[in-house]
């Protein structure tokens, strides 16, 4: 998933970053860590590409534990609650906005 521009100052620099995943990559002995896939295959036409995971979703922990090698599947497997969560509290803060705006008060308090 791409990096969104309001993020990017959280990850770390282009250099720094590309050093972090080569280990991680060396590390998985390049092979998704999740489903055992190898890097660079190409698996029902499509090329399967590894990339490092943020297991808990902060890309300021880059602590080796907190990071995987996982092709594309496994990496949206992964985040995929993380995004529903997200998702859900996004919604409900624009319809807290929303009625606050509607209605002068802040009347879905009892959703949150
Ligand atoms: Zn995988």
């Amino acid at each position: 998933m791409p990096i969104k521009p309001e993020n990017k100052h959280r990850y770390p620099k282009r250099k720094h970053w590309l050093q972090i995943r080569a280990e991680i990559l060396e590390r998985a002995n390049h092979c998704c860590e999740f489903c055992g896939v190898k890097d660079r295959t190409v698996r029902n036409h499509a090329l399967i590409v590894l990339s490092v995971a943020h297991l808990d979703q902060q890309p300021e922990n880059n602590d080796p534990q907190n990071l995987k090698a996982l092709c594309q599947k496994c990496h949206i497997n992964h985040d995929r609650p993380f995004q529903k969560l997200h998702r859900r509290i996004t919604f409900f803060i624009r319809a807290r906005s929303f009625n606050h705006d509607l209605f002068g008060f802040e009347s879905c308090n009892h959703l949150i």
